[in-house]
């Protein structure tokens, strides 16, 4: 396991609470990855201040997988997968023992992601188009 964590900022458009805090409108779009696996792990939210927080070390992550723990109180996404005997990386062979809507959650966040991702490349670069004709 070796966690990095990468934030975008989000464009004005997108208004999304903070995932930390619950109380703020997040201004960056925060990517826990796990660079043994090559994998983004988990997606949130985060508001300027709690992303000083994490500058600052000020937000704890889980042991077991690193991800950000948005409230002490609550099970960490490992646990919860583990207990149902889910995994993000042996997930081709059981599909229907995933739960529709945290799979879907999980859907939606990282198609928001790609869109971001996309629109930053579309500001950023402006690449000619490739004709597939
Ligand atoms: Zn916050
Ligand atoms: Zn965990």
């Amino acid at each position: 396991m070796k966690i990095i964590h990468t934030s975008v900022r989000l464009k004005g458009k997108e208004k999304h609470n903070c995932q930390f805090c619950d109380k703020v409108e997040a201004s960056y779009l925060l990517r826990t990855s796990d660079l043994m696996i090559n994998k983004t792990i988990d997606i949130n939210y985060v508001c300027s201040s709690c992303k000083e927080k994490l500058d600052y070390n000020q937000i704890n992550e889980c042991s077991e997988c690193g991800r950000l723990k948005k409230n002490p109180t609550k099970k960490c996404l490992c646990v919860y997968m583990k207990e149902n005997g889910l995994g993000l990386e042996d997930n081709s062979d059981s599909d229907d023992d995933y739960n529709p809507l945290e799979l879907e959650r999980q859907i939606n966040t990282l198609q928001e992601e790609k869109n971001q991702l996309v629109e930053e490349v579309d500001t950023h670069l402006e690449a000619p188009e490739v004709s597939k004709d």
